[in-house]
């Protein structure tokens, strides 16, 4: 049977209240038999910083993989500053997105993996301004600027010139931070980005993190094992259980007094 992508609104527009700006809408995605997601609504509003939290296999990896068009839903929408990503309007209704309506969408977003995923063979510095030259199309010169700016942020503004092999597991993994703002995101997902460092590097890129969650306006949308730093940048955590959020709220109350049984077996089980 064909999937089913039809929005349950059949015309595209502003329909995003207030400042939202991802809004996932009865999205449902399946591997095989397996539903991973089912039906999941959640949103995420510009500015804030929202942490997705919940047992190994729960889905959460997956809802990133979705924004970055990387999986694409069976069902349901998934709207980014309003824009649909799974769909485009033509001739007054919405027809599967191509290529470049979904590049477009998509330009909003920056990713970090587990796997940091530099280019191996350039320097940092250039692992940092490849994209923005060749997908923005950024004069050399500006990208570089903006690149060593970067750089300075993530603390690794001596090592523009090395390549990535030379530097560290949590050095690597704070140059994909700067290759990932580097493309002005709106929204910085985060994919477990400590869980491949030697524990005595987790702190470092955390520290980063939290910078520039505090100097930044980016929207951050973080899947994390880091308790403490998920209870530190988080201003909305939302816990997850076989393809659900389960509940949703402050740090202060997911972590101090959940509502949910499964939410307290959780914590206690990653303490
Ligand atoms: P989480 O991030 O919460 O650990 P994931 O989103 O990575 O969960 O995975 C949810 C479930 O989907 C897991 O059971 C995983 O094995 C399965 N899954 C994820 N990606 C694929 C895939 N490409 N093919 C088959 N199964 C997958």
């Amino acid at each position: 049977m064909p999937a089913d992508t039809t929005p349950s609104t059949q015309t595209a527009g502003p329909t995003v209240d207030g400042d939202e700006l991802i809004r996932f809408e009865k999205v449902t995605k399946s591997f095989g038999s397996h539903t991973v997601l089912d039906s999941l609504d959640f949103s995420v509003d510009s500015g804030k910083h929202v942490t997705l939290i919940g047992p190994s296999g729960s889905g959460k990896t997956t809802i990133l993989r979705l924004l970055m068009t990387l999986t694409k839903p069976d069902s349901g929408t998934i709207r980014v500053n309003g824009d649909y990503l799974t769909h485009e309007e033509k001739n007054g209704a919405l027809v599967p997105a191509g290529e470049k309506h979904v590049r477009e969408v998509r330009k909003n977003i920056g990713m970090v993996f587990q796997q940091f995923n530099l280019f191996p063979n350039m320097k940092v510095l250039r692992n940092v301004t490849e994209a923005p030259v060749t997908v923005l199309g950024l004069a050399k010169d500006e990208a570089e600027q903006r690149a060593r700016e970067l750089l300075d942020l993530v603390g690794l503004a001596d090592k523009a010139d090395a390549y990535p092999t030379q530097l560290s597991g949590g050095q690597q993994q704070r140059v994909a931070i700067a290759r990932a703002l580097a493309m002005r995101p709106q929204v910085l997902l985060l994919d477990e980005v400590t869980s491949a460092l030697d524990p005595e590097l987790v702190a470092g890129v955390l520290d980063v993190l939290r910078d520039i969650a505090r100097s930044t306006d980016i929207t951050m949308l973080c899947v994390t094992h880091e308790m403490n730093f998920a209870r530190d940048i988080s201003d909305q955590v939302l816990m997850f259980d076989a393809g659900h959020v389960i509940e949703s709220g402050s740090p202060e109350k997911i972590f101090g007094d959940p509502d949910h049984e499964r939410t307290r077996e959780f914590l206690s089980a990653v303490r």
